[in-house]
């Protein structure tokens, strides 16, 4: 079978490389001009990790990322309210891996290029049109200078992400996600290792909250890599979802000034960062189909998660092994 694949993002790139070892022939086309490492840091979970150590990732997943060890709740004084242990310690047969987006693309990335062939992720080709009859389907792909590509396939899957060009025409009314009431503002800090140097942190309540987990081993200095993400609720959010939207430190620090904890100086480490991305908790209802004939969505543009408790990429990358499985069947 031939497959088309639009978006290269965790979802399409872990497609492509699901459809490839089940013996099918893939193609890629990604809108960006360039893959550049972009996001801040995401969480595995087991039943993604094993996916991903299925298709030979696993070793040089961990390797650049932290396997989680436990995931600690704390109240907004920085009381501690339960612990539980994760990945392996907590009986899976894979880890939680915490890591930068861009390590986990990077990586996809590299296992797709050296599988496929580098001629078959093509970059700079944003899924304009859809074609398809009881044959073949066929992509339009327009690049930001107006060259076209039409490859045709058997399939074509959609993991454009949440602002999926190929959900969009299948159901044209559906309008913008919905804002759920609350707002991220994520980053990365370098700093001293917090409880065991591979916990992650939820602290607060549901109107505020500040989570926090390293993703990579500490460097020379002893300083690690920590990921974190302060949630407000906002009655209102006024700007359109974009992942890589600079936010600004005044509409959030002065609510967190005080966390000062003996474990964590949450306001130290807000300040710390070198860029903070703000970002509207958005989803979407759940579609009545995902398939439509030859075409699939997958990954955000099927089901937009809210980035919080480790769901976007973990659940893209079930979806691709479902799909991979289901075409084996
Ligand atoms: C730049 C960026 C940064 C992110 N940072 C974080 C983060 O820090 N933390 C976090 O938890 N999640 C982050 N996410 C979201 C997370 O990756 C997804 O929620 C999750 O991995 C689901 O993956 P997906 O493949 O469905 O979507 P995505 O990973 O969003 O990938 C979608 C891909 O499709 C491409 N695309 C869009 N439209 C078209 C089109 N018409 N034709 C072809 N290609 C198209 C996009 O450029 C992107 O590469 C980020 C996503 C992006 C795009």
């Amino acid at each position: 079978m031939r497959a088309v694949v639009a978006g290269a993002g965790i979802g399409g790139l872990t497609t492509a490389l699901a459809l490839h070892a089940a013996g099918h022939e893939v193609e890629v086309f990604e809108a960006a001009r360039e893959i550049l490492p972009l996001g801040v840091g995401i969480n595995l979970l087991p039943h993604a990790a094993k996916i991903l150590a299925d298709l030979g990732l696993l070793d040089d997943l961990v390797a650049r990322g932290v396997a989680t060890r436990e995931l600690v709740y704390f109240n907004r004084l920085g009381q501690r309210i339960w612990a539980e242990p994760r990945g392996v310690l907590a009986g899976h047969a894979a880890p939680q891996i915490s890591l930068p987006r861009g390590v986990l693309q990077s990586v996809l990335l590299e296992a797709a290029i050296a599988r496929l062939g580098a001629d078959r992720v093509v970059c700079n080709r944003r899924l304009a049109g859809l074609s398809q009859d009881e044959r073949q389907v066929t992509g339009r792909f327009v690049s930001a200078e107006g060259e076209t590509s039409r490859p045709s396939a058997d399939i074509l899957v959609a993991a454009d992400g949440i602002h999926s060009f190929a959900r969009a025409a299948f159901y044209p009314d559906e309008g913008p996600p919905t804002y759920s009431g609350r707002i991220l503002w994520r980053a990365t800090t370098w700093a001293a290792p917090f409880l065991t140097g591979a916990s992650m942190i939820m602290a607060g309540h549901q109107d505020q909250k500040f989570v926090a987990y390293p993703i990579g081993a500490p460097r020379a200095d002893g300083l690690q890599q920590i990921n974190w993400i302060a949630e407000l609720r906002i009655a209102q959010s006024l700007r359109r979802e974009d992942w890589n939207r600079r936010g600004a430190l005044e509409d959030f620090l002065p609510r967190f000034q005080d966390w000062r904890f003996d474990w964590l100086d949450v306001p130290g480490l807000i300040e710390g960062a070198n860029a903070v991305y703000e970002y509207p908790m958005v989803d979407r209802d759940p579609l009545s189909r995902w398939s439509h004939g030859r075409v699939t969505l997958l990954g955000d543009a099927a089901h937009p998660m809210y980035p919080i408790g480790s769901n976007g990429a973990s659940q893209a990358i079930i979806d691709a092994r479902a799909l991979a499985q289901a075409f084996g069947a």
